[in-house]
């Protein structure tokens, strides 16, 4: 507020307690305390009360609560929600904890190696994964229930290189599904789904429903 010259000093220190209340913590104790003697939890909401003070419409929040433990994620996962509704904020949630992102989340975008494998609503993702690599990530989330097996994830060895990525589709050395085509053509991405539902997918054999498409292979004439 200082660099961009918003308001007079006392107007300043007002904004600063009123943010502080807003995220849960005590202006009167920060104005006593040293930065070590908060909590990771505190310090987060500290810095989410600092990317409000100039009114931004735009938040982007870069992995905010995977350094906090379980019962910590969720205070500060139902703070963001409050004050992306009060505030009328976009929020850009990076994060790679799928549980996460699929409680904060509208609308979600996978990324493989630096490419955008499938986009969709956060419902129809979870539901309906079209992309074979966002199919084995909702697989992976761990089920906290001891009457569920684990399921076994298909997949195998290590990301690629990002400096020198495999042709055709970056997910191919790791795909089940990939063929001639998907090892030479980079796949774009494509509507799936309803028409206008806002499901798209970058795959040569995108899974319907969640499940591996049904090859039929007609005889030659
Ligand atoms: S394009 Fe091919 S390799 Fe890539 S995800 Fe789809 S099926 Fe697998």
């Amino acid at each position: 507020m200082v660099i961009w010259k918003r308001g007079t000093s006392a107007e300043q220190l007002k904004k600063v307690d009123a943010l502080l209340e807003e995220v849960g913590i005590d202006p009167q104790r920060a104005a006593e305390s040293q930065a070590h003697q908060f909590s990771g939890g505190q310090c987060q909401r500290i810095s989410i009360a600092r990317s409000l003070v100039l009114d931004p419409t735009l938040i982007i929040c870069d992995e905010p609560v995977s350094a906090l433990d379980v019962s910590v994620q969720a205070q500060v996962l139902n703070l963001l929600e409050d004050l992306k509704a009060k505030h009328g904020l976009t929020l850009v949630f990076i994060a790679h904890d799928l549980a996460v992102v699929k409680n904060i989340s509208d609308r979600i975008q996978v990324m493989y190696l630096g490419k955008i494998c499938e986009v969709a609503p956060s419902n129809s993702l979870y539901d309906s994964p079209a992309h074979h690599y966002t199919k084995v990530l909702i697989d992976s989330i761990p089920v906290p229930d001891p009457e569920i097996a684990i399921g076994q994830v298909a997949i195998e060895g290590e990301p690629p290189s990002p400096v020198l990525p495999p042709p055709g589709c970056r997910f191919n050395p790791r795909c089940a599904a990939a063929d001639d085509r998907c090892r030479t053509e980079e796949p774009q991405l494509r509507e799936v789904g309803d028409a206008g539902g806002g499901h798209y997918v970058a795959c040569h054999h995108p899974l319907i429903g969640g499940e591996a498409p049904l090859v039929v292979r007609l005889p030659a004439r």
